[in-house]
């Protein structure tokens, strides 16, 4: 064999080793390893970032240090900066897009705010939300040079804790072609620390959303709808839908996070949190409580799963925008559940955005 024959074998071996579209299991397990080192990096501020609270120079480093996660990996992420007026003050951010190549021009949007809120109260944003940032990054890594049948952008949204700035800008500055070729967008918003995985879609009931053209919102079900059936193929804790509670269907969420804006323009959404929807908490079963662990309240009743003073309870669970969410705190409370939690989280996004079923 002559050396350019050799040479371009060489290349044919290469090029057939891309379009090879499933990931060994192997490196699913290790993207799920992955995304924790990178949730330690982003939200534990002894070694890391840490607090990340909107408007701040933490919300600023974030942003430049996921930037350089993906220019590390080979991309070449652009930033979206904007601008919003908080208490009568001119604020900015800025969005984070990366856009992996696909085999089809229509687009798979997965968004997560890199913003984080409760710091007055300790609270690093560990779950709400480094572990959406964080396993969106494990999946850019783990799919650098992999063959997908549609692009999937990933958006990290700055200035979601303060009315959801990022996401509202981000689809603002969209064209009608841009929109028309987004196929679904899901919203990473809290995925791990509460005691069941859920994924959403968006309301039936258009008027949750308050869109500014109700004709074009969406709430099909079908992007939440395989999720949960990727979600039951073996290697993972399944996801699951939130029972019905008063003016929330089984399986629907309301407008509070990035999918909304979405929605809003004619998207089908999904939406992964954690939480415990099984809870009676401070107003009944709406998945703000989000443990069962007693060390979450005052005093909490198995039975009843409720406080055992409605009255006079004062802490009802919560994780998200407290003094839990931090992983030290979450490690003594939850050994091991946020490593595999996240690990199933990444699991789940890698299946979809290869076999996405849309
Ligand atoms: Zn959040």
């Amino acid at each position: 064999m002559n050396k350019r024959i050799f040479l371009s074998s060489l290349l044919l071996v290469g090029l057939l080793g891309c379009n090879d579209s499933s990931l060994s299991p192997d490196v699913a397990a290790q993207a799920g390893d992955k995304a924790f080192d990178y949730l330690v990096e982003l939200s534990d501020g002894s070694v890391g970032i840490g607090a990340r609270a909107t408007g701040t120079e933490g919300e600023t480093r974030a942003a430049q240090w996921i930037q350089d996660q993906l220019t590390g990996w080979g991309y070449s992420p652009e930033v979206q900066a904007f601008t919003y007026t908080r208490r009568g003050s001119q604020m900015s951010s800025q969005n984070v897009v990366v856009t992996l190549p696909g085999q089809s021009e229509q687009v798979i949007v997965l968004g997560a705010h890199y913003d984080s809120t409760g710091v007055s109260v300790g609270s690093e944003g560990a779950t709400d939300n480094g572990a959406g940032v964080s396993t969106l990054l494990a999946l850019a890594e783990a799919l650098a040079g992999q063959s997908l049948p549609y692009r999937v952008r990933l958006v990290f949204f700055g200035a979601e804790e303060v009315g959801k700035q990022g996401s509202n800008a981000y689809v603002a500055a969209l064209s009608s072609e841009q929109l028309g070729q987004i196929l679904a967008m899901v919203n990473l918003d809290t995925p791990v620390g509460g005691d069941i995985l859920y994924v959403h879609s968006a309301h039936s009931d258009e008027s949750e959303y308050g869109c500014d053209d109700a004709s074009r919102y969406s709430f099909d079900p079908k992007v939440r709808d395989r999720l949960i059936g990727l979600s039951q193929q073996g290697d993972m804790t399944p996801f699951v839908l939130h029972p019905s509670f008063p003016g929330y269907p089984e399986g629907e969420t309301g407008s509070w996070s990035d999918h909304a804006a979405f929605a809003c323009q004619g998207i089908p959404v999904a939406y992964l949190e954690a939480t415990n929807f099984d809870i009676n908490g401070a107003d009944g079963y709406d998945g703000y409580s989000q443990t069962t662990n007693a060390a979450l309240w005052d005093c909490y009743d198995a039975d009843s799963k409720s406080a055992c003073d409605r009255e006079s309870e004062t802490q009802w669970g919560k994780i998200w925008h407290t003094q839990y969410d931090r992983l030290d705190r979450m490690a003594e409370l939850f050994p091991g559940r946020i490593e595999s939690q996240i690990a199933d989280t990444t699991r789940l996004m890698l299946r979809f955005v290869q076999d996405p079923g849309l």
